[in-house]
């Protein structure tokens, strides 16, 4: 008799975006008349660029010629995507990382997730808290997280490092041992960014203690702020205790296009093992998972025209977070993010709890948001608004948000 995974029984509920979308699909068959501005899922909402769509449709006319057709893509992805990466996103930042430790896939997220599966059940992860919650699911879908504790919110094997407004949203080097260390720079909800010295007390501390740090840059192209590292590669001694995870979804706006690549150094090496040796080998994304029209899409955002067109990108939604920060700051919000992040996070007025105020943001405003709860036990108390939005509809709920809780 089959038996199931009940690792899956213990995910807490149902997705957090699920439950979001169906509060607002039941609302908006109730008030269909009401305007609803979504600022709540990280989705973008600005077109692929013009780079981008041409070399999508060049690519679509290879795949119809026998002499220039494709099949399975190459298992680390196609090398012209990879030198072009390893150029752009390390060579020019003085990064060491060669091309063919440049695995593409179909996107950060199945990364994040799958990246587990070479690690042993019986390794210790720590997440920050709040975090994008797919490395805490992944792990307690493999096994390694324990029991839930319905009350306190956490899983009893899982090391949550908590991130509070003391500290600037940035989290403490753990007091228990960790072995894989998760961390997310420009950080997902909260908009918050470390310096490259302190990125670096976590590499070495990564060192020190043999764990790794699986390390997520999927806002990088957000930072402006000098000083701020864009990769952990940019840190000493990150070649041997780092991987590190890209996305093209929020820079170039392939979230409906999917693609993205993971970095595994091969100086990367525990038990006597290269990492590098055993990603390759992973089957959830074998032959890498981003089909060759896609990648030629990659290899576009890299060109001339391309790079021009992903800061325009940014800059368009990078308006978006100044206008939130400074409308809700004048309205009386405590705000924070939105200088290198696409995400504004903030503190619940009234002591509401977050899904109080995503009701009431809701039903009386109409605005969008997601409640810090869903990204773990610390982010109660807090919201997050994204900077994703069209400019005319961002103006709109930030005049509608100020009106309505200044009254
Ligand atoms: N990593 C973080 C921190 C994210 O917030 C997201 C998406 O919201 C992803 C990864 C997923 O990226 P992708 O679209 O490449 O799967």
């Amino acid at each position: 008799m089959v038996k199931i995974n009940d690792n899956y029984e213990k995910l807490p509920g149902s997705y957090l975006f699920s439950d979001i979308a169906k509060k607002v699909s039941a609302y908006q068959e109730a008030n269909p008349d009401q305007k609803i501005i979504r600022l709540g899922i990280g989705d973008v909402t600005q077109p692929l660029t013009d780079s981008v769509i041409s070399a999508l449709h060049s690519a679509v006319d290879e795949m119809g010629q026998a002499k220039t057709f494709h099949g399975y893509a190459p298992d680390l992805g196609y090398e012209f995507l990879r030198t072009a990466i390893a150029k752009h996103d390390y060579e020019e930042r003085g990064c060491d990382i060669a091309a063919d430790e440049i695995f593409v896939s179909d996107g950060a997220k199945s990364d994040s997730a799958n990246i587990q599966e070479i690690f042993s059940l019986d390794n210790v992860i720590a997440v920050c808290d709040p975090v994008y919650p797919v490395y805490v699911d992944s792990n307690v879908m493999a096994g390694r997280a324990g029991d839930y504790d319905e009350e306190r919110g956490l899983f009893d094997r899982i090391v949550y490092m908590p991130c509070d407004a003391e500290h600037g949203f940035a989290p403490q080097l753990p007091e228990q041992e960790a072995d894989l260390i998760y961390l997310c720079f420009p950080n997902n909800p909260t908009g918050a960014v470390i310096n490259k010295e302190e990125l670096q007390k976590w590499v070495d501390y990564a060192n020190e203690h043999s764990s790794i740090i699986i390390y997520d840059a999927a806002y990088e192209a957000y930072i402006r702020t000098d000083g701020i590292p864009h990769s952990i590669y940019e840190c000493k001694g990150a070649r041997t205790c780092a991987i590190e995870l890209h996305s093209f979804s929020k820079n170039a706006g392939f979230t409906g296009v999917r693609l993205g690549y993971t970095v595994v150094p091969k100086d990367l090496v525990r038990d006597g093992v290269a990492l590098h040796k055993l990603w390759a080998r992973r089957h959830s994304t074998k032959y890498n998972g981003a089909p060759y029209i896609i990648q030629r899409a990659g290899e576009a955002v890299y060109s001339e025209a391309g790079q021009r067109e992903v800061k325009q990108l940014v800059d368009y939604y990078m308006k978006n977070a100044a206008y939130i920060l400074k409308g809700l700051k004048e309205a009386g919000f405590t705000v924070s993010g939105g200088v290198d992040a696409p995400y504004i996070w903030l503190k619940t007025p009234n002591q509401m709890t977050s899904w109080e105020f995503f009701d009431e943001l809701l039903e009386k405003v109409g605005v969008v948001g997601t409640p810090g709860s869903g990204f773990g036990p610390h982010g109660e108390g807090y919201f997050r608004l994204t900077a994703f939005g069209s400019y005319e509809n961002t103006v709109e709920a930030v005049d509608r948000m100020t009106k309505h809780f200044q009254k």
